[in-house]
């Protein structure tokens, strides 16, 4: 099983790389990676799994953040808050396209590769539609407002070797942006 010692935190150069394309259909390895991945997440939000073995509990989680510089996220949110949950393993995952309109989550974001609390809003799409590929291949197409889009927003930001911080304004960090909306 994945622990904390797996999740290589900022600094890494694997964090700022651009990951590869996955290869279709998936080798068992890049299988055995993803569902580890997504195990991890579960791990993470059990009070008594994640207390014995030290991990911080996560949404979401992508294959770079364990050193695999490949476009593979996994995301686990049994309840986001509106009653829905979101249990997915994406291969390739892509935006199709976004909302004009802004969302935030009012106390900022964290990341399991980032071990101090940065503060700050991180301002992304309030809507987005995406289109990946599941682990055995088939065609998945999700669309998302509010906090799950900004959790699938998040991780495939680390697909692109983007980390959250890089979107916190440095001179008005905790200023919303004019008709954004707070998630
Ligand atoms: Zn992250």
């Amino acid at each position: 099983m994945l622990t904390m010692k797996d999740i290589i935190r900022d600094g890494h150069p694997t964090l700022r790389e651009k990951a590869n394309e996955v290869k279709l259909p998936l080798s068992n390895e890049d299988k055995e990676t993803l569902k580890a991945m997504r195990e991890f997440l579960i791990n993470s939000q059990d009070d008594e799994i994640s207390k014995r073995y030290g991990l911080r509990s996560g949404v979401g989680l992508a294959a770079p953040q364990i050193n695999v510089a490949k476009r593979m996220i996994a995301v686990y949110l049994p309840d986001d808050g509106n009653g829905k949950s979101y249990d997915y393993m994406l291969v390739n995952p892509k935006i199709m396209s976004h909302s004009i309109q802004e969302a935030y989550l009012p106390t900022g974001e964290g990341c399991l590769s980032v071990d101090e609390n940065i503060p700050g809003l991180v301002h992304r799409h309030h809507r987005v539609t995406i289109k990946a590929k599941d682990i055995d291949g088939n065609d998945i197409n999700l669309r998302l407002k509010g906090y799950p889009a900004i959790v699938f927003q998040h991780e495939i930001d680390h697909l692109n070797g983007v980390m959250f911080y890089d979107h916190i304004d440095k001179d008005h960090p905790l200023q919303p942006h004019p008709d954004a909306v707070e998630v």
